[in-house]
């Protein structure tokens, strides 16, 4: 098999599938019971909470436990929304995220919120003079994302918190980091809320972090009596917890080296598909190597993952949450219906080798070559 999905989900480590079984085993009690055995789980939830914040340079009551990136996205939007909606109820996010801010967003506007779409730069990134002319007296939140997870375009944050800061002081600043943790290096400080999930860092699935800066109120969305944090009530899942930190240790060590790698994986990947004149790559200045998206001009990309994955390799069309759809990145950026159409992302990890881009290439081309002499019906779908 050839995995080439990072950007969908990861296989869990070992390391820290062992780190969640043992907690599980060794660990039984519930951290907020009095007794011995609850207390021995506190002091472990407390280490582990402890070990996720200063891995990422914040502070343990910063650190809100979730279910995941979809979680922490509607808890920091739909939080800061009921938070602050006193003073204003304008909310600016861009062309370039994921899924689920869009339909956060589109329940934001049913409650009387209004949302503007900062338009996108020819690299891929936010247009900064289109930002600072959106942001208004009543703009109580800006919500973009650290890395586009389709094309892999890598924000600018620091530059775009100054800008916010300059029209605006007040204005609260969340981006989801879902595809940039692991990756690039993310400083904190920068932003007042960060969403992501454990299952992109080879994490167990079902758990992620929301950040949030201790300055910034925030509305909870689940409400409980356990104590572990109140903005986000239940009785803390240990093991994951435990294996997120685990999971957190190897994700942000040796980044640098790590992505030199993978972006030599990439050029590669690069140089090959310049070969076939109906393959256009989708790739700024700003695309991080992990993430590469092609479009495919004659060939459907639901057929051609499914063509790959007869020999066991796995690529996504666009985003796995939005397969079958345009590609919302790929048209903001080059405005071209059948470009976005025709995606396909090759998504690269660190454990990636170059064999399996060899092997993938030799069968992407075998597959290319019989599907691409058919052609497509004209304006069927699109
Ligand atoms: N944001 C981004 C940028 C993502 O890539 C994803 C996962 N595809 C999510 C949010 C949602 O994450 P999850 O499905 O783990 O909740």
């Amino acid at each position: 098999m050839i995995y080439l999905d990072y950007s969908a989900t990861t296989p869990v480590n070992k390391d820290v599938l062992n780190s969640y079984i043992k907690a599980t085993n060794d660990y039984i009690g519930n951290a907020n019971s009095i007794h011995a055995l609850g207390v021995q789980s506190k002091v472990l939830l407390n280490s582990a909470t402890k070990q996720i914040a200063d891995l990422l340079g914040i502070s343990e009551e910063e650190v809100i436990i979730t279910s995941g990136a979809t979680e922490s996205n509607n808890t920091a939007l739909k939080g800061i929304a009921l938070s602050y909606q006193k003073f204003g109820k304008h909310i600016i996010t861009s062309e370039m995220e994921h899924p689920s801010i869009y339909k956060i967003c589109e329940f934001l506007e049913t409650q009387g919120f209004e949302i503007s779409y900062v338009k996108t730069s020819p690299e891929g990134i936010v247009d900064f003079e289109d930002l600072k002319r959106l942001i208004r007296k009543d703009t109580i939140l800006v919500s973009i994302c650290a890395v586009n997870s389709e094309i892999g375009t890598r924000e600018p944050l620091k530059t775009l918190r100054q800008i916010i800061h300059k029209e605006n002081p007040n204005t609260i600043f969340h981006s989801d980091i879902t595809q940039a943790i692991g990756k690039v290096p993310i400083n904190f400080h920068d932003i007042d809320l960060a969403s992501f999930s454990g299952h992109k860092i080879y994490a167990p699935k079902g758990i992620g972090v929301l950040y949030k800066a201790k300055d910034i109120h925030m509305t909870p969305l689940i409400h409980g009596t356990t104590k572990y944090n109140d903005l986000r009530s239940g009785t803390p899942a240990l093991p994951l917890i435990v294996s997120l930190s685990k999971a957190l240790r190897i994700a942000l060590s040796d980044l640098e080296n790590r992505e030199q790698k993978v972006s030599e994986l990439n050029k590669k990947l690069i140089t090959f598909f310049r070969k076939f004149p109906d393959i256009k790559i989708n790739q700024t200045s700003y695309s991080i190597p992990h993430i590469l998206n092609i479009s495919l001009m004659n060939i459907r990309p639901e057929t051609f993952v499914h063509a790959l994955e007869d020999e066991e390799i796995y690529v996504s069309t666009n985003t796995a949450c939005s397969s079958g759809n345009m590609s919302t990145a790929v048209m903001s950026l080059y405005n071209d219906k059948q470009r976005s159409l025709h995606t396909l992302r090759i998504s690269i990890s660190y454990y990636t080798t170059n064999d399996e881009i060899d092997e993938f290439m030799r069968v992407f081309e075998e597959k290319y070559n019989d599907l691409n002499t058919l052609t497509l019906p004209k304006k069927k779908e699109d």
